[in-house]
């Protein structure tokens, strides 16, 4: 008796407190047996109870998975006949499933292994789904046994809609997928701008995600870092909500009102937003800032090696063999941010468009626009040169989209768009439904 003392002493300071529970509350469960019925420490007797002393904290955990049955129910009770070794085969199967909550630091196999269930199972499982190396914390794992102690099923919870399961199929597993479909609900966000945009929607419940999407929709119509104080939004959300939480969202239209004038954008079943016409918003670029397409002397290149230096100085942009003298056209509608003679640029033109594009024209002759001047596609902006860091006369002419330099020759432009047909008639249905929805406040 006193041996069992010790032992569980001693195995009680070195488990974390969750298990010193347990061990606490089965350790006075084993003194009352041994109390009522001491017949239980016969030396032939293979009593389950004196074996749960001895367990490792691996297989307390085995004995244990589930946290929502008290453990003081698991035991079996003096009174009941139970078979000797029962509280090994029954408490993990009571329940048919278990469940596991992943953690810090668990991987499939440590999750699993744990539960008897072999390394061969698990590389099965990985060989179906590759993500199952990549648990994340929170998410649930359950699984089911055969009556042999075989894995038939495991689940595999990824995020509150999708749960991944795996059933025994032949000789190994196959996989299936439920997606949990949400309600989509539609909501009215009404709000007045006082400060930024960004705040002001916030403030009216827009989430992070929905704002630029607002902001992206009504992109090629006004600059929202000009709206001013006392202009109006309303936005409708499309809503997929479920268990109370907005899932994911959609943009279905939005009224912004700056000026005393109305901005719409409404989404059409493409995806694509356009104004209550059906015409497109962006009226889409040119590829080339002149009206004849010239020789390209120099390429766009952001790891070109300076042959002089030695050094990396990147070409961001691209040359154009261009006579002194030739207009330059804007590629697309927008505003001259930037119009001077800087150093090594010569005279150079930056253009913004929308809030994710910006074009820049160097080496010109002759400026034709000002900052803060609105432009339109196709518009005159300076005459080509030869002036700043240029061995000949070229045009130096870049395109930015989100603050990085792309290859003007192959990236992937704004169009012009717009719809035709019975998908216009279909979108202007549409317009009548959704704009009266977006009442200012
Ligand atoms: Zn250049």
């Amino acid at each position: 008796m006193q041996q069992i003392a010790r032992a569980v002493a001693m195995a009680f300071n070195t488990l974390p407190r969750t298990h010193r529970i347990m061990l606490g509350s089965l350790t006075v469960v084993t003194l009352a047996v041994s109390v009522w019925r001491p017949y239980v420490y016969h030396p032939v007797s293979n009593s389950p109870i004196v074996k749960t002393v001895e367990l490792e904290k691996n297989q307390l955990r085995t004995l244990l998975p589930e946290a929502s049955e008290p453990i003081d129910q698991a035991p079996p009770t003096p009174e009941e006949d139970v078979p000797k070794d029962e509280i090994d085969e029954d408490v993990p199967n009571e329940t048919g499933t278990h469940d596991y909550v992943v953690s810090s630091g668990d991987t499939l196999s440590s999750v699993l292994n744990q539960y008897g269930i072999d390394m061969g199972v698990i590389s099965q499982l990985v060989k179906v789904d590759n993500d199952l190396r990549n648990l994340r914390v929170g998410q649930q794992l359950s699984w089911t046994l055969t009556d042999d102690g075989q894995l038939q099923r495991l689940s595999w919870e990824t995020s509150r809609r999708e749960t991944r399961i795996y059933d025994r199929f032949g000789d190994g597993f196959k996989s299936s997928s439920e997606i949990q479909k949400g309600e989509w609900q539609n909501s009215v966000l009404a709000g007045t701008v006082n400060g930024s945009f960004v705040s002001s929607a916030r403030q009216a419940g827009l989430s992070g995600g929905e704002i630029s999407a607002v902001i992206k929709a009504l992109q090629w119509q006004l600059d929202f870092r000009k709206l001013r104080k006392g202009d109006r939004f309303s936005v409708l959300m499309s809503r997929e909500m479920l268990d109370g939480k907005s899932e994911q969202s959609h943009l279905a239209g939005v009224r912004l009102q700056s000026g005393g004038k109305d901005y719409y954008a409404i989404r059409a079943e493409d995806g694509k937003f356009y104004d209550r016409s059906g015409s497109g918003l962006a009226r889409g670029f040119m590829r080339f800032p002149t009206v004849k397409q010239y020789r390209v002397s120099s390429n766009f290149n952001p790891r070109r090696v300076n042959p002089v230096t030695g050094r990396v100085a990147p070409h961001r942009g691209v040359d154009f063999a261009v006579p002194i003298g030739t207009p330059v056209l804007a590629v697309g509608d927008g505003e001259v941010i930037v119009a001077k003679r800087s150093g090594g640029a010569g005279n150079y033109i930056a253009v913004r468009h929308g809030r994710q594009y910006m074009t820049r024209y160097m080496h010109l002759k002759k400026l034709l626009v000002k900052p803060g001047q609105k432009v339109k596609r196709g518009d005159r902006i300076g005459l080509t040169g030869n002036t700043g860091r240029s061995t000949g006369p070229h045009l130096h002419y870049e395109i930015w989209i989100n603050n990085q330099a792309v290859n003007p020759l192959t990236a992937k432009l704004p169009r012009m768009e717009g719809l035709t047909g019975k998908d216009r008639s279909d979108y202007l249905a549409r317009v009548r439904e959704v704009t009266p929805k977006l009442k200012l406040q």
